[in-house]
């Protein structure tokens, strides 16, 4: 079932202007701004325009144009911030187990430091 998109959820109030953001990148599909709260020297977001929950709720329903557009802006964003070498992350939290706490699909893009281990062991 699909799941129930928010439109009063943060990003969804940036895409429509309604609360300012540091764009970086804004293309026909996505938009790119600095975390609020960055976790390394680069940490970018992109979203895709369209409302979409998460990374399941966008893979089922997205067009190939809205995926080929949020991931071609996250390559150009990587690349921008000067990340394509010596490397970056991209990290998508998807749902409760992941900690999404925005409700609008967001690709997060960390770089300008040696980024540790994935992800803790537990
Ligand atoms: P997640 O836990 O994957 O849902 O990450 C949400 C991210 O959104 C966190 O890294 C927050 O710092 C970031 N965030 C929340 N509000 C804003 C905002 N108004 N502008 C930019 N980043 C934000």
């Amino acid at each position: 079932m699909a799941k129930t998109y928010d439109p009063n959820n943060v990003f969804a109030r940036i895409l429509r202007g309604e609360i300012p953001c540091k764009k970086v990148l804004e293309t026909e599909h996505a938009l790119a701004f600095h975390d609020i709260n960055p976790q390394a020297p680069t940490h970018i977001l992109v979203i895709p325009k369209g409302a979409y929950v998460d990374i399941d709720d966008f893979s089922a329903r997205a067009t190939e144009t809205e995926i080929a557009g949020l991931f071609r802006a996250v390559g150009e964003v990587a690349r921008g911030a000067g990340a394509a070498e010596p490397g970056y992350r991209i990290l998508s939290n998807c749902g409760e187990d992941a900690n999404q706490e925005v409700p609008h699909l967001h690709i997060h893009v960390f770089a300008g430091r040696r980024l540790g281990p994935m992800i803790v062991k537990g």
